[in-house]
């Protein structure tokens, strides 16, 4: 199929050009004024014309940071991202992959797939899972990243054990052939189990492993909060050590390091200046989304969930007290937003305050309530940023976008967080059309070229002759998120047409196709 869009204004290139395709790549790009005679010969020629005039040509949008790891497989047509202009998303973040399989991670990941209605999986390693994915016939391309509590709870379990030399040793040949199985890079998860439990050492001998094979290290830090500046002085020391390339994933001041923002970033900025090849990747919103067992005290944050559970189940009355002396977000700032288990179905939305008053128990017996009926862990929503410190980091010139979400389609039976939908059409929408904070061109670099250089994803992220024609156009007038906290399985408005690998895969909130790629690395 060839095509050629006609008249847009090609961010990238400042100025309005013509854009060919021709099967998979950009095959031409130039900037003649085309008359109807000229329109008429492309047409003669074979190529159907997007008229793109008074319209916005970007790279598709590249998601570096999603949660897709099995939500690709019950949502193959990508819905959430596609629909906002995303073209490429790379998954397995946060130290969680759900590949390589290993016979003591295989029921916690089992449980998670019958949440999403998938009774089989079909995988053991990670080749094998990318096999997989890619006989789904996904909509938008998909990269992965290797998880380290993955490897690391295969190898050793979920408990709280320090690595020996010979340990690290036998980790290190795992993590090599994991990553020579396709992996873009690994992802460290140490704020949950078992990834917590490793020690810096540990970490930068299994970067250098890492950076041998010239792929990236991404950190969801050790803490986001009380402790964000030591964990970013952890993460530059992995990066000065090993060499390796690095990203901070999801970079926040939450709860009691709020008004840490500049203090955080300006330790990255003093990195970048040693030379240290650290950068940072960012959600647009005010919430974080994660497990409701975050609240539970560190001492009951051993094992697998299912271990967790049985745990405090045993121990209510001492966990009770334990979460009143140690939590202190207040509960109205934490709403659940996925659960299961139909007697909990009610909830879904509501805030911990809410359900305790429903259920005439305490908050942290709540908690306790909610972790035991589901048996499993529930996803929350945690309001816990300051609006103006999300912007600052929102304009720095080394923090990409990303979502740090999971693919959904509008009849899935959940409650994302907004950023699922609205992340990348939320960000141009705040930072240019209504801070001015910066140009279009500035923020189409966070959210596509950017991430392909830092990410190695090769022929991407930009409108360049070969390269593959993954492009987003839309109305910059139009362009709005739609999705909220209440209400968030909603479409953003004004993306035009998504291309993806050169096939017009949506047009005017119209599924068309499904032309993605597994990539491999
Ligand atoms: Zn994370």
């Amino acid at each position: 199929m060839k095509y050629a869009i006609i008249n847009g204004y090609i961010i990238q290139k400042e100025k309005k050009g013509n854009i060919f395709i021709d099967n998979e790549v950009i095959s031409e790009i130039n900037y003649d004024n085309l008359n109807q005679e000229d329109i008429d010969n492309l047409r003669a020629n074979g190529f159907e014309v997007i008229d793109a005039n008074n319209l916005y040509v970007s790279p598709g949008f590249i998601d570096v940071h999603s949660h897709s790891d099995l939500t690709i497989i019950a949502n193959p047509d990508a819905c959430s991202a596609l629909y906002q202009g995303v073209t490429t998303i790379i998954s397995g973040n946060c130290g969680f992959a759900v590949s390589p399989l290993y016979p003591n991670t295989l029921n916690s990941i089992k449980t998670e797939a019958q949440s999403y209605n998938i009774n089989e999986l079909k995988w053991g390693s990670l080749k094998e899972y990318l096999d997989y994915i890619e006989s789904l016939d996904i909509a938008i391309n998909y990269g992965y990243l290797a998880g380290h509590g993955q490897i690391r709870a295969g190898l050793f379990g979920y408990n709280n054990i320090k690595l020996s030399e010979n340990d690290i040793e036998l980790f290190k040949n795992e993590l090599s052939k994991v990553l020579d199985d396709g992996a873009i890079g690994l992802s460290l998860g140490l704020i949950y189990i078992p990834g917590k439990f490793s020690d810096t050492k540990e970490l930068i001998e299994l970067a250098k492993v890492v950076r041998s094979k010239g792929k990236i290290l991404t950190n969801h830090m050790r803490s986001e909060s009380s402790k964000l500046l030591e964990a970013i002085q952890e993460s530059i020391t992995i990066s000065r050590e090993s060499g390796v390339n690095f990203e901070i994933s999801h970079l926040k001041a939450a709860s009691t390091a709020k008004g840490k923002a500049r203090d955080a970033c300006y330790l990255i900025e003093n990195a970048k200046k040693e030379g240290i090849n650290i950068d940072a990747d960012q959600y647009p919103y005010e919430a974080s989304n994660t497990g409701l067992s975050q609240v539970l005290p560190d001492k009951y944050l051993e094992g697998s969930i299912e271990d967790i559970i049985a745990n405090i189940s045993e121990n209510e009355e001492q966990v009770e007290i334990d979460i009143e002396n140690n939590y202190h977000t207040p509960w109205d700032k934490i709403i659940i937003s996925e659960a299961y288990n139909p007697k909990l179905l009610k909830y879904v939305g509501l805030t911990i305050d809410q359900i305790s008053k429903d259920l005439g128990l305490t908050p942290a017996k709540t908690v306790i309530y909610l972790l035991k009926t589901e048996g499993y862990d529930l996803g929350a929503i945690y309001f816990l940023m300051d609006e103006e410190e999300v912007d600052y980091i929102a304009t720095k010139p080394y923090v990409m976008v990303a979502s740090d979400s999971a693919i959904r389609c509008p009849n899935s039976l959940s409650w994302p967080h907004p950023r699922t939908y609205g992340t990348f059409v939320k960000f141009i929408n705040k930072y240019v059309k209504q801070k001015q904070v910066l140009s279009l061109k500035e923020a189409i670099y966070k959210l596509s070229e950017f991430p392909a250089k830092k990410f190695n994803i090769p022929k991407r992220g930009s409108i360049e002759k070969n390269y593959f024609a993954d492009i987003v156009i839309f109305d910059l007038n139009e362009l709005k998120d739609n999705s909220t906290y209440l209400d968030p399985h909603k479409y953003p408005e004004g993306i035009k047409y998504v291309f993806v690998n050169g096939k017009l895969t949506l047009k005017d909130n119209q599924l068309l196709n499904r032309n993605g790629k597994v990539l491999r690395f």
